[in-house]
């Protein structure tokens, strides 16, 4: 049997000290009781399982994987499940504190989850990654459930791992339980919109910040990193919109056109080569280079920690759209700010996949499916009203919107804690 450990991390700082150091700063801005960021600092509950699958060679591996519920004061926990060699426990801690925020924020009835395994599903067969999804499940069945705990796709994870994990938690119960995850297939429950929500409510928040900024979707500059769920589905928007998409780029390579790409071509072109490297008409971009790029919009969609005390004087973007979770770190956040650059925190800025994982619960739960034009119009009324109570509180207090969003949410949440009181 081979363990598979974990490599080294992708992340400079610890992830988890981080979310808890954002929170005390909002908690000293907002005057909130110290009794209660006691119990809001730490989660509630973390399982850790080992996750051995027979790979096609016949060996055994043995995968370490997490699941972590931050807290469930406002309802069951919500909250993605990442595959990445760099998952690491306190990396899915913080993922889910983030998670309490971003539904409180969001005004939607859930707390805050997170799960992930250490692996490289790129280097795992079909058949591999079907029999490790349906082992970490098995692992956390009694964990999850459409009234405890419902996970959705991440990072490493898409509509198939969540098709698995459905039908592994319904076999062992018996029967088809459509609420115990979100982000699930159309034939088997899930919800138009789905696919696209993180992206469009992203667009969302992008078309209010830029009326903020007297900037129109006519010709703005958007830089765009990550060309996943998250990031090749808002370059799609923003060019749909009128903008010019001048960068994008994944995990292996980047490509700049300052004219402006074409990202119907740029997809194609990823799914004939597997690559964005040599779009025709671009040239090619380091990722680092990319966050620096002179543009209206900038819109890190990949992992954490992107930008950081060392390269945030150097960013040239207006506006920061916060499609990842977590890219920028407190010190980068405070160089933003005294530079004037507006960031759309992740708590706001990519809340649309969890609104839409929300509302396909509901229509789990009714079994009554909604159309589309529905989906996409209660999303944009919850994205819009959240940025605009987000823009309030960062007027009215003059702090960045990073604060103001998350002095709503930990309010919320503390709210909630005080109203059920602290059990026994
Ligand atoms: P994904 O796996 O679909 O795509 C990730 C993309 O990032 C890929 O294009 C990958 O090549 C690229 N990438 C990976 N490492 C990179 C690196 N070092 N530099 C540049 N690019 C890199 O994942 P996703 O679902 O799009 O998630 C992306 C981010 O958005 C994550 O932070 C995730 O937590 C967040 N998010 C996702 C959702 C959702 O609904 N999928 C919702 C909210 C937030």
């Amino acid at each position: 049997m081979t363990i598979v450990d974990a490599p080294v991390s992708h992340l400079q700082e610890d992830p988890f000290g981080l979310a808890q150091e954002q929170l005390r700063k909002v908690a000293d801005i907002f005057k909130i009781d110290s009794n209660l960021i006691e119990v809001l600092q730490q989660c509630k509950k973390a399982v850790v399982v080992s996750v051995p699958v027979t790979m096609d060679s016949g060996q055994v591996q043995a995968f370490e994987g997490y699941r972590v519920t931050h807290n469930i004061a406002r309802g069951p926990s919500k909250g993605g499940i990442r595959y990445h060699p760099g998952v690491s426990l306190s990396e899915v801690k913080a993922l889910s504190m983030w998670m309490t925020w971003k539904c409180a924020l969001m005004n939607i009835p859930f707390g805050g989850a997170k799960g992930g395994v250490i692996c490289d599903p790129k280097r795992l067969s079909r058949g591999e990654l079907q029999n490790l999804t349906r082992r970490y499940t098995t692992e956390i069945i009694n964990d999850i459930g459409p009234e405890k705990d419902i996970p959705a796709p991440d990072v490493g994870t898409d509509a198939s791992v969540m098709a698995w994990i459905f039908d592994t938690y319904s076999m062992n119960k018996g029967h088809s339980v459509l609420g115990v995850v979100t982000g699930k297939p159309l034939n088997v429950g899930g919800s138009l919109g789905r696919l696209e929500a993180t992206a469009r409510g992203a667009m969302y928040s992008i078309r209010e910040a830029i009326r903020k900024r007297d900037l129109k979707w006519d010709g703005l500059r958007v830089a765009v990193q990550g060309f996943g769920n998250v990031g090749l589905y808002l370059a799609k928007f923003a060019h749909g919109e009128g903008s010019k998409v001048t960068a994008i780029s994944d995990s292996q390579s980047g490509v700049y056109n300052p004219n402006g790409i074409d990202i119907e071509a740029a997809i194609a072109h990823k799914q004939e080569t597997g690559a964005l490297a040599g779009l025709r008409g671009t040239e090619s971009i380091s990722n680092e280079d990319l966050l620096l790029l002179k543009c209206d919009v900038l819109a890190p969609c990949a992992l954490e920690q992107v930008i950081t005390a060392d390269n945030a004087d150097k960013v040239n973007a207006s506006i920061i759209c916060e499609g990842a979770n977590g890219p920028i770190t407190p010190a980068a956040d405070e160089i933003l700010y005294d530079k004037g650059v507006l960031v759309l925190p992740d708590i706001l800025a990519n809340a649309g996949g969890v609104v839409v994982s929300y509302f396909e619960w509901v229509q789990g739960l009714q079994e009554y499916f909604w159309k589309e034009d529905e989906v996409n119009a209660r999303l944009n009324d919850i994205c819009t009203r959240a940025f605009n109570e987000t823009w309030a509180v960062h007027e009215s207090r003059t702090v960045n919107m990073r604060n103001a969003a998350y002095g709503l949410a930990v309010q919320r949440v503390a709210e909630a804690t005080t109203t059920r009181g602290l059990y026994p």
